[in-house]
């Protein structure tokens, strides 16, 4: 038996409303808190850059229990997954759980002994209030907090009419217009919007950036969506993964020739297709060294963009300012206008007490998070959209079922304690040495094992079907509706008293 809780979701992004509807529909009492004054997370229309669109195809950037309008784009925009969002939510009722403009300021175990936690709650008019929750799902997400980069000669720069902003606040084409933009970053935010700021009317456009990276077009060779090369079983199983015994070694090893052909296969056709050479942008890491949830898409006409000069590259970072120059650390000055920081964003979780941010994130900034939902030191906590990826929203979603479960010890292989920090170790070194990529924001990136990590989830949950068989399995990307077969088939349950 089962006893309904009433269960704080931190967040109204991709991730608290798949775990609002989780809980939500086991019979749980449910409060969404969300410091912004709508719904969105990264896709709020206040915080989107202009051209702003999914790097993910839209039938893996979706829910198991609801598709993307047909009507959409393979790539939807901004405004159409936040639309796409509201009506999830609009649809299970999950607007009314919605408290905007609240912030969580802290958190404490609650003062009356009983499980659960007392959240310190900041409404927009700074009133504060606190109050009890039995459980409390942080669905904070990766991209809230903007990274900062302060250099000298800063404020000289800015004085004489210079502006510095970060790509989030990067809101208006116009700001471009007939000025000299520089844009430090080498993520697909910032192509993005290097792209859009010569098609703006800059006058000249640079983008600063440590060294090339491999990116992959929407259609590899032009012709082949990504997701039917990338994102398949049969590519995901080239790369060994964690907790592997003997055989699979020495199956990884007699398979390293054809696999290494593969890798320099794709190599090569990325480096005809997007003309590296000819733009002197040919990553020198090996292409399946770095696949993790760094990799980012080809912004459209960003290297035709290089290759005829419209925007010039520069590999570095900035070093300081001097009057309306920035001087980048390898000596070269570049005029500016505008320059957009791409830099990324701080990872945390702020509002957790440092007592139990120590048990969660080791010195070395690694997440302690089983199957990257939960930690057995951190009781009635858990963490949906930590384990993301590719495909963040089927993550979320699987993730959020998981949870639901854990929390009412209801998975069909729930972990003892021991059992979680054994597997956190095990996964720890897994990242730290075996796949050092894994390692990336903090160890919370599932690519390129989505998979692996899938069939985990279904495993635990209970799932009598938990993968497709056949080529099917083999030869096509993650598939929502078959995961809304696979979570259906778990025993059921709901919550009473
Ligand atoms: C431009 C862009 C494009 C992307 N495209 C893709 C893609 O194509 N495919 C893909 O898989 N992923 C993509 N991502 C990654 C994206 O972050 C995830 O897909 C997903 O949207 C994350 O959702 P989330 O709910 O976990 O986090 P967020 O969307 O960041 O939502 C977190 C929410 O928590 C709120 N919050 C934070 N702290 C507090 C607090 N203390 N109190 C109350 N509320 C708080 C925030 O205001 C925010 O609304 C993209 C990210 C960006 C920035």
């Amino acid at each position: 038996m089962v006893s309904p809780k009433h269960v704080c979701v931190i967040g109204a992004g991709v991730s608290g409303l798949a775990a609002a509807k989780a809980f939500s529909s086991r019979g749980h009492r449910v409060t969404i808190v969300e410091r912004s004054c709508d719904l969105g997370g990264v896709w709020e229309p206040a915080r989107s850059y202009p051209d702003v669109q999914t790097q993910s195809p839209k039938e893996l950037y979706r829910y198991t229990d609801r598709a993307m309008p047909d009507a959409y784009p393979e790539w939807p925009t901004g405004p159409q997954v936040h639309a796409y969002l509201a009506d999830y939510a609009k649809s299970f009722g999950l607007d009314r759980m919605l408290r905007l403009d609240t912030e969580v300021a802290g958190m404490a175990r609650r003062a009356d002994g009983r499980p659960g936690w007392t959240l310190s709650l900041c409404s927009k008019d700074g009133a504060r209030t606190n109050e009890d929750f039995d459980f409390v799902a942080v669905c904070t997400g990766q991209f809230n907090e903007p990274r900062e980069l302060h250099c000298p000669g800063e404020d000289g720069f800015l004085a004489q009419g210079g502006q510095i902003l970060h790509s989030s606040k990067y809101g208006d084409p116009s700001l471009a217009k007939g000025r000299r933009v520089v844009v430090l970053g080498g993520s697909k935010s910032a192509t993005d919007i290097a792209v859009n700021a010569v098609k703006s009317g800059a006058r000249e456009v640079t983008i600063v950036m440590r060294e090339p990276v491999w990116r992959i077009p929407y259609f590899i060779g032009g012709l082949v969506n990504f997701k039917r090369i990338l994102y398949i079983r049969a590519q995901e199983e080239m790369f060994a993964g964690w907790g592997i015994g003997a055989m699979s070694r020495l199956g990884y090893r007699l398979a390293a020739p054809l696999i290494w052909a593969n890798w320099r296969g794709l190599e090569s056709l990325l480096k005809a297709q997007l003309k590296l050479n000819k733009c002197k942008m040919v990553p020198k890491e090996r292409i399946e060294d770095g696949v993790n949830c760094s990799v980012p898409i080809a912004t459209p006409g960003f290297y035709p963009m290089v290759a005829d000069g419209r925007i010039k590259a520069v590999f570095g970072s900035f070093d300081h300012y001097e009057g309306d120059t920035i001087v980048m650390s390898g000596g070269e000055r570049v005029g500016a206008d505008v320059a957009v920081l791409a830099i990324g964003y701080k990872l945390g979780v702020p509002f957790l007490p440092d007592a139990y941010q120590q048990k969660l994130v080791d010195a070395d900034g690694q997440y302690r998070l089983y199957r990257l939902i939960a930690n057995p030191d951190l009781p009635e906590l858990g963490f949906v959209g930590f384990n993301s990826s590719f495909c963040t929203v089927l993550c979320a979603d699987l993730a959020a079922n998981w949870l639901v479960r854990y929390a009412d010890g209801q998975l069909a292989q729930q972990p003892t304690a021991q059992q979680m920090r054994d597997n956190i170790e095990m996964m720890l070194h897994f990242k730290r040495v075996e796949r050092p990529a894994a390692g990336v924001y903090g160890g919370l990136c599932v690519a390129p094992y989505h998979f692996r990590h899938f069939d985990e989830l279904m495993a635990d949950i209970g799932a009598r079907t938990q993968k497709r068989g056949g080529p099917a399995g083999h030869f096509q990307p993650p598939d929502a509706d078959a995961y809304a077969k696979f979570l259906a088939s778990a025993p059921q349950y709901q919550a009473a008293g």
